[in-house]
C-alpha cells in the first residue's frame, strides 16, 4: 500500500524496532525537526517484540555497561512524559557459579560492578536459594546478585518509544520499505522507497538482522547475519512471586525469568542454528519459526536439575524468533567507512532491548555533533571488515559467536570458526616455527611461539595460562638479547602530493613538518580534544610520507586520512598494507644483528632513534624505521609482501647465535606496558585527551599549523587533567590481571586497568588505567581489586620498567 511520504527530512532511519525508535526519540530530544522513521511492515515487528525483556548493567565490557546503564533512566522517563507503561521492574538478576572457573568469573565480575559503581553482591548458596526460592543450590559455590537489574515488556517499551518520538515531532511510517540508498559527492543523499525517495543528509540504517541486506545498498558492509533464538514458557507455577529475579545459570546455558504467572527459560545454545542465510522472507512480521526440541533439549534436561519445578510442570509455549549476530558479539555503532552520513546501529547480538536506550542516545549525539561523544571503540561500526560480511566467514561465526555468550569469558579467549581469513606472507615461516595464532581484526597474527613438543593451542585459565612461560621466554629474550616480530597486520597509508604536508598537519596533534627522514609519534584528534588516532607519520622526502598504525584500526584510521584528504585538491592517499610485510627486531642485540645485514650504517650516530631510511636488508629493498613499541633498540623493516619470507629467514638465521628469537604479541604486550606505551582503544580512545593520557609531550600546540583540537587543547592547558592514565605494578607476584579490575585508593574505586599483563621483567601483573582525583603521589600505595580481593599496588606516572629513560612513549 503506496505510503504518504515527504520529499525532504533532516535524517531517516531505516527500521522500526527499539534501535531505530530510540535514534529517532533521542535525535528528536535534541531538537532535530523533519526526522522520518521508515518500517516496511509494523512496529517491533522484527525482532523487538519477542524478546524476553532481561535489563542489565554489568556486560562485561565498560563500553556495553555503560551504554546499557545509561538506558534504564529512559524506561521511567518514557513512561512519564507517554503515558504508555514499559514494564520496567527491577527485580533484580542472580548469576551462579557451581564450578571454581564461574565463579571466579562472577568474582571479577563483581569487582567491575564496583568500577562502574553498579550495585553487585556475592552470596553463598543459602542466599541465593533464599533470593531464588525454586533453585538446587547444593552444588552451588556462590552467585553474583546485582539488585539493581531486572526485566521490561519489550513491546511495550517499544511503543512508547514510538509515542514519545511522536510527541516530538518524528514521523513513523509503517508499511515502507527502503529500497535504495543515494550519495552525492560521498555523502549519503537520500533513501529511495517503494512509496517514492526522500532527501536527507543523514541517514540511519537500524534494520535489525536486515542491516547487512540494507547495508550493501548503500555500499556498507554490515556483517550482521540471524540466528534462531529459544525461549520455553511453562504453564502457571503455584507460588510464583512477581519479584522473582532473573536467574542466570550460564553453565547450563540458561536464564530464568518470571513470566505473568509463568517461567521463561531462555538458552544460548553452544553451537547456535543461523537462519535465513539466502535471504529474509519477504513477507516477515511478527513470525515465529519452528519449534526444534530437539536442539532445546540438552538445555531442558539441566534445567529440570538445577530448577525441578521445570521437569514437572508442562509447557505452555515453545518459542523460536530470529535476531542478528556479529562475529565478534558486539553490536555496530557509528558512521560507515564506506559512506560519510550513512550510521548504522545494528546487530544486538540479543542485548538489544536492554542497549537501544544508550545506544540510540550515544548515537544521536554523535550525529550531531559530528565525531563519538565517549568512548564507543568497541562498538564502532569502523572495526567491521568487508570480508566479515561474507557468508562463509560469517555464517560459521555467528553460530560460535551465540554460543560464547554464555561460555566462560576466559581472557585471551580466541574464536575457532571462520579462521585463516587474513594471513600474513610470513603466515608459512612463523607457522613452521610454532606460531599460535590470534585474529585482530581476521587477521591472524603469531601471539606466542610453542616449544618443541608443545602443541600451539590454546588452554584457557584465569591462572597463569599454558603459554605464560613461552611469552616471559620471548619477552627476556627481547629486552636481553632481541625478539623478531611479524608485525605485518599493521596499516601502512602512504600520503603524497604538494599537499600531503598540510594534510597531515591539519591531523596530527605534534609537528609533522620535519627533516626528511624523521619519524614522528603523534595523535589525532577531535574538536573536543579526544584521541582519534594514535600513530606514527614517516616523512620519507619532502612530500612523501607514511602513516603506520594498528591492525584493528586500520579501516578507521584510513577512514579519517580519506575524509579529510578530500579537503586537499594535490593529495593521494594509499593504502599499502596488504602488499607490504613489517618484521620488528626489537632489542640490545638488534645492530649487531642487522650489520651484517644491511647496506646501511646503523651505528648510534649514523642511524639514530626516530629516523627512517631505504636499504637492503638481506638483499631485499626495504625502509628501516628505528622506532619501538617495546622500548628496547630496534627497527621496523617494511619490505614488499613477496619478498618477506626471505628477509624473514635471513633475519632468524642472523639472529640465533645472539640469542635472538621469534615474538609474539603478547610478549609485545608485556614489553609496552612495562614502558607504559598506550594502545588505542584500551588506553586511549575519542574520550580521553593527551594531557589526561600523559602524552602531552607529542602535543604541540603552538606549531605554525593548525590541527583539529587544538582549541580545546589550548582551553585547558593550564588546569590539572581530571583524571591521569597511571601505571600500576602488584606487589604480589602471584596475582593476574586481565583489564576491568578496579583501581582502589583508601579503599575507594578511582577507576579501571584499561590494559594490562604480566610483566616478566618485573616479575608482577602490570596494567594502565585513569585515576580521577590528583595524580598518584610516588609513594602512595593503591589497590587493584581482583575477583573481590585488593592487591596493593605501586602506582606510577613514569614507566616502570626503564623509568629514567624517557617518558612512558619514548
Ligand atoms: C528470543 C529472544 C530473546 C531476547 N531476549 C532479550 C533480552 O532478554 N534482553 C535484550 O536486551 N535483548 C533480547 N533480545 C534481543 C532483542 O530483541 C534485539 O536485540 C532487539 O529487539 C533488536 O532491535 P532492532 O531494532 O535492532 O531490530 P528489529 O526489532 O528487528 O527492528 C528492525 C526493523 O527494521 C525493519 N526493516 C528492515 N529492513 C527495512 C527496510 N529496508 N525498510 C524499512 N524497514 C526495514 C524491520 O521490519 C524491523 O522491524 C532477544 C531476542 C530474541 C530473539
Amino acid at each position: 500500500m503506496p505510503q504518504d511520504i515527504p520529499a525532504e527530512a533532516s535524517a531517516v532511519i531505516v527500521g522500526g524496532g527499539v534501535a531505530g525508535l530510540s535514534v529517532a526519540y533521542h535525535l528528536a530530544k535534541q531538537g532535530w525537526r523533519d526526522v522520518v522513521l521508515l518500517e516496511r511492515r509494523q512496529i517491533a515487528c522484527g525482532t523487538t517484540w519477542h524478546a524476553a525483556g532481561l535489563i542489565r548493567s554489568n556486560i562485561g565490557s565498560a563500553t556495553l555497561s555503560r551504554i546499557a546503564m545509561a538506558s534504564q533512566p529512559l524506561f521511567k522517563e518514557l513512561e512519564a512524559a507517554t503515558g504508555q507503561a514499559t514494564g520496567f521492574k527491577q527485580n533484580g538478576s542472580l548469576g551462579i557459579a557451581d564450578n571454581a572457573d564461574r565463579w571466579e568469573e562472577h568474582r571479577r565480575a563483581y569487582s567491575f560492578a564496583k568500577a562502574l559503581g553498579v550495585e553487585a553482591h556475592l552470596v553463598d548458596a543459602a542466599e541465593a536459594g533464599r533470593l531464588w526460592p525454586f533453585l538446587e543450590t547444593g552444588d552451588l559455590l556462590g552467585a553474583l546478585w546485582y539488585p539493581t537489574d531486572g526485566q521490561v515488556n519489550p513491546l511495550d517499551y517499544a511503543q512508547a518509544l514510538a509515542k514519545g518520538a511522536r510527541q516530538l515531532g518524528v514521523r513513523i511510517v509503517e508499511g515502507a520499505t527502503a529500497t535504495g540508498v543515494r550519495a552525492a559527492r560521498g555523502r549519503a543523499a537520500g533513501v529511495e522507497t517503494d512509496a517514492g525517495t526522500i532527501s536527507a543528509p543523514v541517514i540511519v540504517n537500524a534494520a535489525g538482522m536486515w542491516a547487512r541486506e540494507f547495508g550493501r545498498l548503500a555500499g556498507a558492509a554490515l556483517p550482521v547475519q540471524a540466528c534462531e533464538h529459544f525461549y520455553v514458557v511453562t504453564e502457571p507455577i503455584a507460588g510464583l512471586p512477581t519479584t522473582l529475579p532473573v536467574l542466570r545459570d550460564m553453565d547450563g546455558c540458561a536464564y530464568y525469568k518470571e513470566d505473568a504467572g509463568k517461567l521463561l527459560l531462555g538458552a544460548f545454545e553452544p553451537k547456535a542454528k543461523p537462519w535465513a542465510v539466502d535471504g529474509i522472507p519477504e513477507d516477515f512480521c511478527f513470525d515465529e519459526l519452528p519449534e526444534d526440541f530437539d536442539h532445546f533439549a540438552p538445555i531442558l534436561e539441566h534445567a529440570a536439575r538445577r530448577v525441578p519445578v521445570m521437569g514437572r510442570i508442562g509447557l505452555r509455549k515453545f518459542f523460536n524468533g530470529p535476531e542478528g549476530f556479529t562475529p565478534d558479539q558486539r553490536y555496530y555503532l557509528g558512521e560507515t567507512a564506506e559512506l560519510a552520513g550513512f550510521y548504522a546501529l545494528a546487530g544486538f547480538n540479543s542485548i538489544g532491548i536492554q542497549s537501544a536506550a544508550g545506544a540510540g542516545k550515544a548515537l544521536a549525539e554523535w550525529i550531531e555533533a559530528g565525531e563519538m561523544p565517549f568512548d564507543l571503540a568497541a562498538v564502532d561500526v569502523q572495526r567491521a571488515q568487508p570480508f566479515q560480511a561474507e557468508r562463509d566467514f560469517l555464517v560459521p561465526r555467528v553460530s560460535e559467536a551465540l554460543g560464547l555468550l554464555y561460555a566462560m569469558h576466559w581472557p585471551y579467549r580466541q574464536f575457532e570458526t571462520s579462521r585463516d581469513a587474513v594471513l600474513s606472507p610470513l603466515h608459512a615461516e612463523t607457522t613452521a616455527l610454532g606460531a599460535c595464532f590470534g585474529e585482530v581484526a581476521g587477521f591472524e597474527r603469531p601471539n606466542w611461539y610453542a616449544k618443541p613438543g608443545q602443541a600451539p593451542t590454546y588452554a584457557y585459565s584465569y591462572g597463569r595460562p599454558n603459554w605464560f612461560e613461552n611469552a616471559r621466554d620471548e619477552h627476556l629474550a627481547t629486552r636481553q638479547a632481541a625478539g623478531i616480530f611479524d608485525q605485518s597486520s599493521f596499516g601502512q597509508f602512504d600520503v603524497e602530493g604538494p599537499d600531503a604536508l598540510a594534510l597531515l598537519e591539519q591531523l596530527s596533534a605534534n609537528r609533522i613538518d620535519v627533516a626528511p627522514g624523521r619519524i614522528v609519534y603523534t595523535q589525532w584528534l577531535n574538536r573536543r580534544g579526544g584521541i582519534e588516532a594514535d600513530l606514527t607519520v614517516a616523512r620519507r622526502a619532502e612530500d612523501a610520507f607514511t602513516v603506520t598504525t594498528g591492525a584493528a584500526v586500520r579501516r578507521r584510521d584510513l577512514t579519517r586520512l580519506m575524509r579529510y584528504a578530500a579537503g586537499f585538491p594535490n593529495v593521494r592517499v594509499r593504502d599499502a598494507s596488504a602488499e607490504r610485510a613489517v618484521i620488528g627486531v626489537m632489542g640490545p642485540a638488534a645492530r649487531e644483528l642487522l650489520t651484517p645485514l644491511a647496506e646501511i650504517d646503523l651505528a648510534p650516530g649514523a642511524f639514530r632513534f626516530a629516523r627512517t631510511a631505504a636499504a637492503e636488508v638481506g638483499g631485499v629493498a626495504c625502509r628501516l624505521s628505528r622506532i619501538t613499541y617495546v622500548g628496547e633498540l630496534g627497527w621496523e623493516i617494511a619490505c614488499a609482501a613477496d619478498d618477506a619470507p626471505r628477509l624473514w629467514r635471513a633475519l632468524v638465521a642472523a639472529g640465533r647465535p645472539l640469542g635472538a628469537v621469534p615474538a609474539g604479541m603478547h610478549a609485545m604486550d608485556s614489553l609496552r606496558l612495562e614502558k607504559g606505551y598506550r594502545h588505542w582503544g584500551h588506553d586511549v580512545s575519542p574520550e580521553d585527551d593527551p594531557f589526561e593520557a600523559g602524552l602531552d609531550f607529542v602535543v604541540k600546540l603552538d606549531k605554525p599549523a593548525d590541527f583539529v583540537g587544538r582549541d580545546a587543547l589550548t582551553a585547558r592547558r593550564d588546569r590539572p587533567p581530571a583524571r591521569r592514565l597511571t601505571a600500576f605494578r602488584l606487589q604480589d607476584p602471584a596475582p593476574l590481571l586481565f583489564g576491568h579490575e578496579p583501581i582502589l585508593r583508601v579503599g575507594e574505586p578511582v577507576g579501571w586497568i584499561t590494559s594490562a599483563a604480566y610483566g616478566h621483567s618485573l616479575g608482577a601483573a602490570i596494567g594502565l588505567g585513569y585515576v580521577t582525583g590528583p595524580a598518584a603521589g610516588a609513594d602512595e600505595r593503591f589497590e587493584i581489586e581482583v575477583a573481590g580481593v585488593g592487591h596493593a599496588a605501586a602506582a606510577s606516572l613514569r614507566p616502570l620498567h626503564d623509568p629514567a629513560n624517557g617518558h612512558m612513549r619514548a
